[in-house]
């Protein structure tokens, strides 16, 4: 499933081809992916308008023009593909976007997602704040200052699991399963510790541990899944240098115990139980 840094890296990769250029055409192939497109409004804010600036907040890509933004999520298999030409190239293919450059180059974008979990929606300027995905998301990881102080304040009190903690996003956003496993490694702190127990110094450094884990990914241009693809067409699996996710059984590369696996809410932790406390 696409996490942040892929779609950090998917916002870098087509921020030369958006920033600056005119949305002349967007031509939707079917009315809806996980929720109905709102494409007259779409259209309405973004069509024939110049694209002021690209971004990413969370997990969605963000297009602005003078009168909204376009919100892009990938779901599990989502994907951009910038293309020379309007037709599809591969099934699945639900909407083309045709952008003219400040030149008059002509390119178009491709949104890619054969199980349609992503998300195309737009928001006026006004409204992006107040917009249902946006309105209750925490800080972004990479940009939040006092993020250690931010998670030890809102921790206090609260017997959730740090792991659960720190992946939701009303704490803080982009944490994925991958990205948890590795930061709480890194910060030597077991995934099950209560989240109210946890020490502000710990929490300190479990920010600085998100915060590197995250760089690190999209140094690597993304992490590790089979469906992503870059802008270009290449796979998106880059071998981000993993501590313990999906290494169960495998020898700690601190200490040489094996690494355990359990589940929580649902979904796969991987931790060194002589390591993290
Ligand atoms: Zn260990």
């Amino acid at each position: 499933m696409p996490e942040l840094p892929e779609v950090e890296s998917l916002t870098q990769a087509v921020k030369p081809v958006l920033e600056g250029s005119r949305l002349a055409k967007a031509t939707f192939l079917r009315p809806d992916l996980r929720a109905p497109i709102p494409i007259e409004d779409f259209c309405e804010l973004l069509v024939g308008q110049v694209i002021e600036s690209v971004s990413r907040r969370s997990k969605y890509l963000l297009i602005k023009s003078r009168k909204g933004y376009g919100i892009f999520h990938l779901g599990m298999t989502g994907r951009i593909l910038v293309q020379s030409s309007a037709t599809p190239s591969v099934p699945h293919t639900h909407a083309v976007f045709t952008v003219a450059g400040a030149s008059g180059e002509i390119t178009y974008l491709h949104f890619v997602d054969p199980r349609r979990f992503g998300r195309i929606d737009c928001a006026s300027v006004d409204d992006l704040a107040k917009h249902p995905l946006f309105v209750d998301l925490g800080p972004e990881p990479l940009d939040c200052r006092d993020l250690g102080e931010h998670l030890y304040k809102l921790s206090r009190g609260r017997k959730t699991p740090v792991k659960v903690f720190i992946m939701d996003a009303h704490t803080v956003v982009g944490v994925g399963n991958i990205y948890a496993s590795e930061s709480l490694f890194r910060a030597q702190i077991h995934p099950r510790r209560k989240a109210g127990s946890v020490s502000r110094a710990n929490y300190e450094k479990l920010a600085a541990t998100i915060k590197d884990t995250l760089s690190d990914a999209i140094a690597a241009g993304g992490t590790t899944f089979r469906d992503f693809q870059t802008p270009d067409g290449n796979p998106g699996y880059f071998a981000v240098s993993l501590n313990v996710y999906d290494r169960a059984d495998e020898p700690c590369k601190k200490c040489g115990s094996a690494i355990r696996l359990i589940r929580q809410s649902g979904r796969a932790t991987y931790f060194c139980a002589f390591c993290q406390k």
